[in-house]
């Protein structure tokens, strides 16, 4: 049976009894108080047991509780598919895909959704919400539905359509909020407490960092070893918060000698975390930021980061950074992504492969390097976030003639 040793606050660093508290250090309040789960990690040393069904459930040595309370369904144990091709192209030595496109709602959102839901369940609440660019509320809405417990949903209005599809399908209660992502989190929160709803939101419920950091988990597993380093897209921090913690933890339990560089990236637009870590850099204290956001990858336009403590402090501590990128860059590595590695995501789950081109150019990167990118989102959840400006395929007579033309035309 896993139990947590206790919670603290990343700032402060007062602790406090497992389940005491849900979400923050009362002391230094959201966002700066948002909590870290710890274990007794010296008892972990064994390792985890080989399971029949694989998903972020065999690691239950390091969660906050175990499979008893979870739903049926499966996060977690998601391929990692070697990329020969762009290591030769690249100069380096080593790429791989960890493909979290692949989870029942289609984003890397599903890890912290599945943890924190069985954690509503193990406190007994009745009901969940969370405020959502539109994954983690279509993982949520997911979730709820499977275990049968109504969710509320906030999202901004410039959610994707697919989303919202999955959200309704799902049979969450939806509110799209006339307003900013930021705006609709806010409202969340004020809500979840007024109704006494167990929130789910990004950054805000630790819980969700502890189911993240199993990505890190099945990336040391697969390799057999940790790699060089390690690439995540950044909105609120919640899952490169995850991605580092569970490196970290590897080490704390003796079952990993090091950890990776773990690199964050963000759009130019909506950089407000890689602009704290460079203050961060600089000597000067992690505050609360708040910065406009403009990207067209939805999952990663942020401007108050809910988890820019740890996800600042935790990068810092793997000796990894942040790298900004544009949206053309988003998208182009998106297409080359699909075209060349047949992986098809969503912008911001692109994004690891933009950076990686931007680590390698300016030498961060380099021949001795093995490199895993994080693929969080899949393509189908903003079709047309992707597809802007790709050609429309032609329409051709139903003969075999015309084919011959049309094939005459194919590169
Ligand atoms: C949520 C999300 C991210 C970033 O996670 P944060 O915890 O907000 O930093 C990246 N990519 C996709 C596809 C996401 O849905
Ligand atoms: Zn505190």
């Amino acid at each position: 049976m896993p139990e947590p040793k206790s919670l603290r606050c990343p700032t402060c660093g007062r602790e406090f009894p497992p389940w005491s508290v849900d979400y923050f250090c009362p002391d230094c309040g959201f966002p700066a108080g948002n909590l870290e789960v710890l274990y007794p990690y010296v008892q972990v040393g064994l390792g985890f047991p080989r399971a029949e069904a694989f998903s972020l459930w065999r690691y239950e040595a390091l969660l906050p509780v175990g499979e008893e309370h979870a739903v049926p369904l499966r996060a977690g144990g998601t391929p990692l598919y070697p990329w020969p091709k762009a290591a030769r192209k690249l100069g380096l030595g080593g790429v791989w895909i960890k493909d979290d496109t692949l989870q029942p709602t289609a984003s890397c959102k599903d890890r912290g959704t599945a943890l924190a839901v069985a954690v509503a369940r193990k406190l007994g609440r009745k009901a969940l919400s969370c405020a959502s660019t539109g994954n983690a509320a279509s993982s949520l809405a997911g979730f709820c539905a499977a275990g049968g417990i109504p969710c509320y949903i906030f999202v901004p209005k410039a959610a994707p359509a697919p989303k919202i599809a999955q959200l309704m399908a799902f049979g969450a209660h939806v509110f799209r909020v006339d307003g900013t992502y930021d705006q609709a989190f806010s409202l969340a929160l004020a809500a979840s407490q007024e109704f006494g709803w167990y929130n789910r939101s990004d950054g805000l419920n630790p819980m969700v960092v502890e189911g993240n950091k199993t990505v890190s988990f099945e990336i040391w597993e697969g390799l057999g070893e940790v790699p060089e380093a390690v690439v995540v897209a950044v909105g609120d921090g919640a899952v490169i918060a995850g991605v580092c913690k569970g490196f970290l933890e590897l080490r704390a339990a003796g079952l990993a000698s090091r950890v990776p560089r773990v690199f964050g990236v963000q759009a130019a637009g909506a950089a407000a975390v890689a602009h704290a870590f460079g203050r961060y850099q600089r000597g000067e204290p992690i505050l609360p930021a708040e910065e406009p956001a403009d990207t067209l990858a939805d999952s990663i336009r942020v401007g108050k980061p809910a988890d820019v403590v740890k996800a600042v402090k935790y990068v810092a501590e793997t000796a990894g950074g942040y790298v900004t990128v544009s949206d053309e860059e988003l998208l182009s590595a998106a297409r080359d992504l699909a075209s060349q590695a047949g992986v098809f995501a969503e912008p911001a789950g692109a994004a690891p492969y933009a950076a990686l081109l931007r680590l390698v150019k300016e030498g961060i990167l380099g021949r001795e390097d093995r490199v895993v990118l994080i693929i969080t989102g899949s393509g189908l959840k903003d079709p047309q976030g992707v597809t802007q400006g790709l050609p429309e395929p032609p329409l051709i007579r139903p003969d075999l003639e015309a084919v011959r033309k049309a094939v005459e035309k194919c590169a």
